[in-house]
């Protein structure tokens, strides 16, 4: 098969201070890429920038958190008015389900340096299609489908910044501020209705469990 040359490309990795995210950084900076650097801060990729950027590689960094639809369209917005472009997206920020198929986390190599409007389209459903791994602000659907736990996003929330933004101090702190009556209640809720009609098909009950696995003893 033959390897794509990307060599002076521009990539954006998801979650790139810490983790899996950094390295994916470091490692298309070693074939010569360059790299916008998401995280939920812009501090918390700034070692990362200038470690990349003394070894001679264009970083742009871009804050935004990503179970905010409105910061996500900012930070997109944000990156393409540099117009370099973006070639890569390795969408490595998210509450990761064993449901996503290889195609939804590997990079999208486009041979073209500028993105024209068709090209941005594409762009926000490659998004709207990979976002399937972090929730979308649409608590109000989650909330109301599952009888006695009314905080459902804020579960997906801490299990996001532990899993994806390696934050476990965050999380622990989100999930702790939920009713200590709902957490309670987290494991024997039902959450079979929630999960029909949730748009981004999470495996809620799943990643329920996974939360207070990690997080509950820690609180
Ligand atoms: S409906 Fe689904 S995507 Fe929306 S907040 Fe609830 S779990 Fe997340």
């Amino acid at each position: 098969m033959k390897k794509a040359d990307i060599r002076g490309k521009w990539a954006l990795v998801t979650g790139a201070s810490r983790g899996i995210g950094r390295q994916v950084c470091m490692g298309l900076a070693q074939y010569g890429c360059n790299l916008v650097l998401h995280s939920r801060d812009a501090a918390n990729t700034k070692s990362l920038a200038a470690e990349l950027t003394a070894k001679g590689v264009q970083v742009r960094q871009v804050a935004g958190e990503l179970s905010d639809q409105n910061q996500v369209d900012a930070m997109l917005t944000n990156v393409l008015s540099a117009g370099t472009g973006i070639d890569i997206l390795y969408n490595n920020a998210a509450v990761m389900t064993t449901f996503r198929n290889d195609w939804q986390n590997v990079p999208a190599v486009l041979d073209k340096t500028e993105l024209t409007q068709l090209d941005k389209e594409v762009f926000k459903n490659y998004a709207a299609q990979t976002c399937s791994g972090y929730c979308a602000g649409c608590a109000n659907i989650c909330d109301a489908a599952v009888a006695g736990v009314s905080n459902i996003s804020d579960v997906m929330r801490s299990l996001m910044y532990h899993n994806s933004y390696g934050d476990n101090q965050l999380a622990r702190q989100t999930f702790a501020e939920i009713p200590a009556d709902v957490r309670a209640r987290l494991l024997t809720a039902d959450y079979r209705f929630a999960e029909q009609r949730c748009p981004q098909r999470m495996p809620i009950a799943r990643l329920v469990r996974e939360a207070v696995e990690k997080l509950a003893r820690q609180t």
